[in-house]
């Protein structure tokens, strides 16, 4: 039996001073953090972008086949996935927790150990949060903050007409990897004995499990000395993000199907379930992928990065969002099954 301690015999301090003994502190801008009544900061003249995000078990993850170390890892990479969609720079990070009694010291910790691993790889700092019980479940509210200079806050609504649309990495990915746990799940539920059978799924199930926020690519914007003319993150599915786009700037797109990054993985998955893997590209969501423009001008820089895949172009067309396919023929981003408005 693995150790159990009640959260009832540490008490909320204890819980919260142990959490706490973990972290490290990274940013030069954090000039307090848990241990007051609020963490104090220090942006030094730049802009300061925030973001929460609401996670609730039972409708946004299932413990029974997310490992809270993963969750804990994931719950900051969704997060801090809006932050770098601003083009910001990722600093610091408060945590809401609500949890039931079935939740020891011990799950905490591994929560905890996720969210200290996240800590590391973007390099932000835990500086505060809330816990209380909850009658059922665990929820989990995740907020966080950036720096950005002024000259490079990047925002939805500002595309020109002919700027370059393009995403990174590879789309699709995180639904089949849902659709392959969703179904291990059901072959546990009904035979326990069953080995999981999630050979050749690695890569999807990870994408699932473990996504990336894309801070490589901001790093690699200012590198570059390109500001992307707009961006947005991929949560929902590229359709609805791309809409979002056009009804912020007030313009059009048009994409092309023979464009659209979709790995062999996940290409492969979407025809053993079944799933239109173009369909899965644009409606699947938790990709956390950035879908952003760039004027043609500074295309050319962008273009070297072996991470990004140009996909269309912005039109002065308002109510145009639409996709050339592979046949010549064009569908409409609105139409039912691609976009979610
Ligand atoms: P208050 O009574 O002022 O709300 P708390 O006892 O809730 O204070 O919190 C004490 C300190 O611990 C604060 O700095 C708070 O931000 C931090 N904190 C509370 N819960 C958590 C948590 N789950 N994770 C990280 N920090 C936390
Ligand atoms: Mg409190």
């Amino acid at each position: 039996m693995e150790k159990r301690t009640e959260i009832g015999e540490v008490g909320e301090f204890g819980l919260i001073n142990h959490i706490a003994a973990k972290f490290t502190q990274k940013q030069e801008w954090t000039d307090l953090g848990i241990g007051d009544d609020t963490a104090v900061l220090d942006p030094k003249g730049n802009k300061v972008v925030t973001t929460t995000e609401l996670f609730i078990e039972g409708v946004h993850f299932d413990l029974g086949y997310t490992p809270l170390q993963h969750l804990g890892f994931k719950v900051v990479s969704v997060v801090l996935s809006d932050i770098a969609a601003m083009n910001a720079i990722p600093a610091q990070i408060t945590i809401g927790l609500g949890l039931s009694n079935r939740f020891s010291v011990e799950s905490v910790d591994a929560l905890y150990e996720g969210i200290r691993l996240a800590c590391e790889e973007y390099k932000v700092d835990l500086v505060g949060g809330d816990t209380t019980s909850s009658p059922q479940g665990l929820i989990i509210s995740m907020t966080a903050t950036g720096v950005v200079e002024a000259d490079k806050l990047v925002q939805r609504g500002t595309a020109k007409p002919n700027d370059v649309l393009c995403v990174t990495g590879d789309l699709g990915a995180a639904l089949m990897g849902l659709h392959s746990l969703e179904r291990e799940k059901q072959v546990f539920l009904s035979n326990p004995d069953m080995k999981p059978e999630l050979e050749g799924k690695s890569y999807v199930v990870l994408r699932q499990l473990k996504p990336m926020a894309r801070f490589d690519m901001i790093h690699e914007f200012r590198e570059l000395g390109v500001v992307p003319t707009s961006m947005i993150d991929c949560s929902d599915g590229l359709a609805s993000e791309i809409i979002h786009l056009c009804n912020a700037s007030g313009l059009g797109a048009r994409i092309f199907e023979k464009n659209i990054p979709i790995d062999d993985e996940t290409y492969l998955a979407a025809t053993e379930f079944n799933v239109s893997p173009l369909t899965a590209a644009l409606n699947g969501g938790e990709d956390y992928e950035l879908v952003f423009t760039v004027s043609q001008e500074d295309f050319p820089k962008i273009e070297k990065i072996a991470d990004v895949t140009a996909i269309g172009y912005m039109t002065n067309i308002g109510n145009e969002r639409v996709m050339v396919m592979k046949s010549d023929a064009i569908v409409d981003l609105t139409a039912p099954g691609f976009g979610k408005q």
